[in-house]
């Protein structure tokens, strides 16, 4: 278990799916809108490092959110 907290904001995301790709534990994507999904609001370490990543440099649209708890 990991003490962080992942978000993410539909309203921005653009369906780029790069989050999917590296994270596909913590994210899927709408198969109508191809809209993010969050799977998973409290990842294992190694995925909370994927979506660090995704945060600070991946992610398109910063639709993606993490908290350090
Ligand atoms: S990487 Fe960002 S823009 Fe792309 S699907 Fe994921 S949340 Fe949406």
């Amino acid at each position: 278990m990991s003490a962080v907290k992942v978000q993410v904001d539909r309203d921005r995301c653009i369906g780029a799916g790069l989050c999917v790709m590296s994270a596909p534990a913590v994210f899927d994507q709408g198969e109508d809108d191809g809209l993010v999904i969050l799977l998973d609001d409290s990842p294992s370490d190694a995925d909370a490092a994927h979506t660090r990543k995704l945060v600070e440099h991946i992610c398109p649209s910063k639709a993606i959110r993490i908290t350090e708890g």
